[in-house]
């Protein structure tokens, strides 16, 4: 709300008995155009400080955001631009609004959201449990960064049971204190799901009568719209808004959207380190969640579209994807308690190798041959020579993370333009 004295955000979410969804809360929610002249849309506030009206006002902000009130570094009134701006907070209440959260915050970056939720709850001495695979640049942190801190890591892999997380949890107490359980779902590139549920009923057994540690899970490939992991248990939603929220490949952003103890803990580091996420840039992503259903939607059909096409092509060995997860199997049931819909970002195995797997993506004139995912246009990489280069061959194996796989993510483009764009790079295969 752009005002030093915010008032109560009075965008109405219900009509009667009626709530409103999403979509057509992004248009409006969190901003009283009243305060801009009228404007129907939020102005970018381009500033680096804020006028208070009277000194005792100035006392009372700093009051929030130093802590000495509880809040978590939350203040009465805008501040300053570190702490936050007016596009950052109507972005952050939008994005809330997805996961029917307490709180959220906005950053410069996803990796920018991940540290500092991990810097926020760890100490030394303490154990990060996590879910493996992670995105490249979260497990450097963890197994690199965090451990010259004196912060030690153990893992399950993505599919793991009840009966595994239990095990590697009780691992982990005797390590030392754990501070978080840190997830990613689906994990890149095998698309294995993570038991949100199974995770957050191993934490109540393990730690009964304990503080129990947040759990965290990283949402970027089937959030907002697909996944909504808060409500299977776990504490924090994380987000790199620079993929499906952003979703026209032209920011770098990231959040953090949860319980409000937890949100509260961050929030002070973020003030404390910087890292919020630019009025720009906020306001790019407001525009770009007005969109933000209908952009997932059409991407996600789009993609049931072309994997079916591709599933029975000839030289095509197999399809990584959400939506043909085998009936009865264990990711299956995961997939129907967690989501609502299959993504549109999926593995490509095609019959043979690195020279199949180079003469598909140089063949190809819609899909755009580039790393990252969830924008408007479709993108094709090969992650064995490109994304995940350094990882060691064993390992590679063991993530089938081979030469002939092509990692590909659906753009809104017309179907079959892009089916016929497949079918003529298959021809040059
Ligand atoms: C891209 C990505 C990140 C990192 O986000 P940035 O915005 O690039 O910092 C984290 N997790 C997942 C799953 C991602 O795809």
């Amino acid at each position: 709300m752009p005002s030093t004295k915010r008032p109560p955000k009075q965008t109405p979410t219900t009509i009667g008995n009626h709530k409103l969804k999403p979509a057509t809360l992004m248009m409006g929610y969190g901003f009283d155009p009243s305060l801009s002249e009228g404007s129907l849309k939020a102005p970018i506030f381009l500033t680096s400080t804020f006028v208070f009206e009277k000194a005792a006002d100035g006392k009372r902000f700093f009051e929030g955001i130093t802590g000495k009130r509880p809040g978590g570094g939350t203040a009465e009134g805008l501040v300053y631009s570190r702490f936050n701006g007016p596009n950052q907070e109507i972005l952050e209440d939008r994005l809330q609004i997805w996961e029917d959260a307490e709180a959220a915050l906005t950053f410069s970056s996803g990796m920018t959201a991940i540290s500092t939720l991990l810097l926020a709850v760890v100490r030394p001495g303490d154990v990060v449990v996590h879910s493996g695979p992670l995105y490249a640049a979260t497990e450097s942190i963890i197994d690199k960064i965090l451990p010259q801190f004196g912060v030690k890591w153990i893992d399950f892999p993505s599919g793991a049971t009840r009966e595994e997380i239990d095990e590697v949890l009780a691992k982990a107490k005797a390590m030392g204190r754990v501070s978080l359980v840190y997830l990613e779902s689906p994990a890149n590139p095998t698309n294995a799901l993570v038991d949100v549920e199974a995770v957050h009923a191993a934490r109540a057994a393990a730690f009964a009568g304990e503080e129990l540690p947040p759990i965290a899970i990283d949402n970027t490939f089937l959030g907002p719209l697909w996944a909504k992991p808060l409500a299977q248990g776990a504490d924090v939603s994380v987000y790199s808004l620079t993929k499906y929220a952003g979703g026209h490949s032209d920011l770098v952003a990231g959040a953090l959207v949860g319980s409000r103890a937890v949100i509260d803990k961050v929030r002070f580091m973020r003030n404390t380190m910087g890292g919020i996420c630019d009025p720009n840039t906020a306001w790019m992503l407001l525009r770009s969640l007005e969109t933000l259903e209908l952009r997932m939607s059409r991407a996600g059909e789009n993609a049931e579209r072309v994997c079916e096409f591709l599933r029975d092509h000839p030289k095509v060995e197999k399809v990584g994807y959400l939506g043909f997860l085998e009936e009865g199997s264990r990711q299956a049931d995961i997939y129907k308690r967690h989501c609502t819909g299959a993504g549109s970002t999926f593995s490509l195995y095609l019959k043979g190798g690195e020279k199949e797997a180079f003469a598909f993506l140089d063949n190809l004139s819609i899909a755009h041959l580039a790393v990252s995912l969830g924008g408007t246009e479709t993108l094709a990489s090969a992650p064995a020579a490109m994304t995940h280069l350094s990882v060691p061959d064993e390992r590679k194996k063991q993530l089938e993370i081979t030469d002939n796989l092509v990692r590909i993510s659906i753009g809104v483009e017309d179907p079959d333009d892009l089916i016929a764009d497949f079918e003529n790079a298959l021809r040059a295969v």
